[in-house]
Formats: C-alpha cells, sequence, structure tokens
C-alpha cells in the first residue's frame, strides 16, 4: 500500500477529502423547490422591506403630540385596510384613523396606539395612554433594495425560502443537487419486508444514509444492494460511476477476508485513506473510482451514520460551498460515566435533557455499533477527545442527532 495514510486523524482526513472537488452546476428553481437547498449567487432584494411605512398593530394613527395628555380623544376620521386607502386621507389636529396591521400609515400620523389600549363611541377614540412611534414600521428598515440579504452558500431554510419571497423572487438559482449513488454491501443482508433466515439480517444503512444525503439537500439513490463477490462489486461500482457525483458503500471495509470494497479499492481503485481515529467508525476508507469520489463507510450502522457526520457531511458542504446544515452542537454536563478511547475521537450516544441547571447528558443506552436503536433512541452524542479524562458533572460537547 506504499505511502497511504492509515488510521490518521479525523481532521487529516478531512483534509485529503478536501484535496478533491467536484464541479458544481447550477440551476434556477421555483421557490417551492428551493428547501434544502444552497443558494448558489449573491441575492440582492429587488425591494425595500417593508416597502412602505406601515402599522405593526390593529389600532389607531394620529400625531404623537395631541396624545400627551391622557386619556386623549380624538376625531376618527376614516378607516385604512390596504394600500391606496390612504391617498386620500391626512391625519390633522386632533383627529385618528383607525388602522391595520401592515397598513400603509397616513399622511399626517407619526404613532400608533394599539386597539386594546383605547375606546370608542360613535366617531370618536379615547386613549388610555400617549400613542407610540415605534410601532410604525419604516420603509426599508429591515431591508434596502439591492441589499444583499443571502450569500452564495446559504442552505435555504424556511425562514430563508420566506426571505427570498419577500426580496421578490418566484425562482433563484441553486447548486444543482448532486447525485450520491448508495451501495449497501453482505451476503447476510436482506430487503426489510423480506423473510430472514437464520444468519440473515434487514439492510438498513442504505436507507438512513439515503435520509442524510436528502437532509444536506441532494439526491440519493439506493442501488441494488448486492453480496460479498468482487464481480457484482466491480460491476456496480462501475455503473454507479457513470452517472453520479459520489459514490458511498457500506460494509466491506474492515480488515477481514471478506472485506471487499476495501481489497478491489486497492487492487483497482484509487485509494486516498484508510481507516480514521474514530469510534465508532474507525475503518472507512475514501478515493475515487473511475474519477468519481467514493466513501467507504463501515457496516455497523451506528459506525456509517457517524463517519457521515463526521467526514462526508463536512465534506459534501465543502465542496459546495455550503454554510449549512450543520451538526448542531452545544455543551451539557455528564450525569453518567461516558468511556473515552486513548487514541480516537469517541462518540457516546446521550439522552439530553434540559434542566434548570442547562443541558445533561445520560447514557442510558448500551454503545454497541451494531445498535441503531441506540443512536435512533438518543438525542445527542458526546464527543470526546482521544486521551482525556471524563466524570461526572464535567462539561461536554455534544453534537445533536
Ligand atoms: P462489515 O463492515 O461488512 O463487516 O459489517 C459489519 C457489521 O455490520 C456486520 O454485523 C454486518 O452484518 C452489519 N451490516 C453491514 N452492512 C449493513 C447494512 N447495510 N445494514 C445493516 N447492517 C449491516
Ligand atoms: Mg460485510
Amino acid at each position: 500500500m506504499g505511502e497511504l495514510p492509515y488510521f490518521i486523524e479525523v481532521a487529516q482526513a478531512l483534509e485529503i477529502c478536501n484535496k478533491t472537488t467536484l464541479q458544481t452546476v447550477t440551476e434556477r428553481v421555483n421557490l417551492d423547490d428551493s428547501h434544502c437547498r444552497i443558494l448558489a449567487v449573491d441575492l440582492p432584494s429587488l425591494v425595500d422591506d417593508p416597502p412602505f411605512d406601515n402599522s405593526a398593530m390593529d389600532g389607531f394613527a394620529m400625531r404623537f403630540e395631541d396624545t400627551i395628555d391622557v386619556p386623549a380623544t380624538l376625531e376618527i376620521i376614516g378607516t385604512i385596510q390596504a394600500a391606496g386607502q390612504e391617498d386620500n386621507i391626512t391625519v390633522g389636529k386632533g383627529q385618528a384613523v383607525k388602522i391595520m396591521t401592515g397598513a400603509p400609515i397616513p399622511n399626517g400620523a407619526d404613532s400608533i396606539l394599539q386597539v386594546e389600549l383605547t375606546s370608542t363611541e360613535d366617531n370618536k377614540v379615547t386613549l388610555q395612554q400617549e400613542s407610540m412611534k415605534h410601532f410604525i414600521r419604516r420603509k426599508g428598515e429591515n431591508l434596502s433594495k439591492g441589499e444583499i440579504a443571502l450569500s452564495a452558500g446559504t442552505y435555504l431554510t424556511p425562514s430563508r425560502v420566506g426571505l427570498c419571497a419577500t426580496m421578490g423572487y418566484s425562482s433563484i438559482p441553486v447548486i444543482k443537487k448532486l447525485k450520491v449513488a448508495i451501495i449497501a454491501t453482505g451476503d447476510e443482508l436482506k430487503q426489510p419486508g423480506e423473510e430472514i433466515e437464520r444468519g440473515e439480517i434487514y439492510e438498513s444503512n442504505s436507507f438512513g444514509l439515503s435520509g442524510l444525503i436528502k437532509w444536506l439537500g441532494h439526491e440519493s439513490t439506493r442501488l441494488n444492494c448486492i453480496g460479498d463477490t468482487i464481480d457484482d462489486l466491480r460491476q456496480t461500482l462501475n455503473q454507479a460511476s457513470l452517472d453520479h457525483d459520489l459514490i458511498l458503500t457500506s460494509g466491506g471495509v474492515s480488515m477481514g477476508e471478506w472485506d471487499l470494497v476495501r481489497k478491489i479499492m486497492e487492487e483497482e481503485g484509487d485509494i486516498h485513506f484508510w481507516r480514521v481515529k474514530l469510534r465508532p467508525g474507525s475503518p472507512p476508507l475514501f478515493g475515487t473510482w473511475n474519477n468519481t469520489p467514493i466513501f467507504g463507510l463501515p457496516g455497523n450502522p451506528v459506525s456509517s451514520h457517524v463517519v457521515f457526520r463526521i467526514l462526508v457531511a463536512p465534506w459534501i458542504r465543502h465542496i459546495t460551498q455550503a454554510n449549512g446544515p450543520i451538526e448542531n452542537r452545544a455543551f451539557a454536563k455528564l450525569a453518567t460515566k461516558v468511556k473515552p478511547t486513548k487514541d480516537c475521537l469517541t462518540l457516546r450516544r446521550v439522552s439530553i435533557e434540559v434542566t434548570d441547571d442547562g443541558l445533561v447528558a445520560h447514557q442510558k443506552i448500551h454503545q454497541g455499533s451494531g445498535n441503531i436503536a441506540s443512536m435512533a433512541l438518543s438525542e445527542g452524542m458526546v464527543i470526546l477527545q482521544p486521551g482525556c479524562e471524563y466524570s461526572i458533572g464535567d462539561t461536554v460537547e455534544v453534537m445533536f442527532l
């Protein structure tokens, strides 16, 4: 294997991954299709937001100076519910206009009092307190026309899609979804729904990995799960590399004789590293197959998920220049003992409780890397640095699941 980087630290693995880049393509999509996508350009607002001065409250608009002596009683000279209605109204001394939230402020008015603090009789309104200037939302106070509100690489969360609409866009340029092939390997694997016999298990990794790819805003194809034969693997890798940007395999990357992904990559592919100081998830490899980047992920379900979050997701964000979605992290107090390892970055699954004392992490579930329930039923993973000791009461970093 010559110079192959072997059993390297996570940071070094990421550095190596990042040397492999992909040409991304931009496409324009309707806003409805832009959720969870990556914005491809800096996006200037097409309008001021708000586009005109308007009321932040249902209530009355008037001159502030007429409301200083409370209770003040003013004459109601009209109602404004929508744009246009204010054009022929000017609020003068001693006058008020009934106004709805979001409606344009009439000429002459410089303040609002919300309806709850008023009482009306015939065409008179009595104010319980002085009116408020800050209940006028000023033209352009949120955004000015031409201002870049969202920059290239922004991960489009629901509120950001709403902001695109507010800025006047019906469609926006986004990074074209990467096409990711997912290949599960293992003679023992059966599709969920089929009968299993002794020695067989249901194939689950491709489903989880597919969800992780979609979470990042890309497109996944779960190719047929294949048995442990070199010929099937070669054929499937060849097929996958023809029309995908990235290949993820699961299983077959450990030291064993049956670990065919590692074997075929050694003999026929191009490996950039194998094995990482990460627990669970030390076996992964990264490289290219026919110039298509490939991550060989471990077969153990927890390990494949952890490796995705620690290596694959950061690399995909890197090549798409995306600022999200990210693995949200926080600090929590340990309520139970957790076991670090000597030389690996170690992640243990924990439940996370919000208490008066801040976040508290409990390791309740047994931590086997084959136990996907331990991940599915936990809120987070504590991140334990190699060689460090952790005691109950210590504050540790957690990554939310
Ligand atoms: P391997 O890395 O192929 O040796 O697999 C390690 C462990 O993960 C074995 O117990 C496999 O049965 C299990 N495993 C491998 N692939 C999958 C999969 N796609 N879904 C669920 N479990 C798997
Ligand atoms: Mg296997």
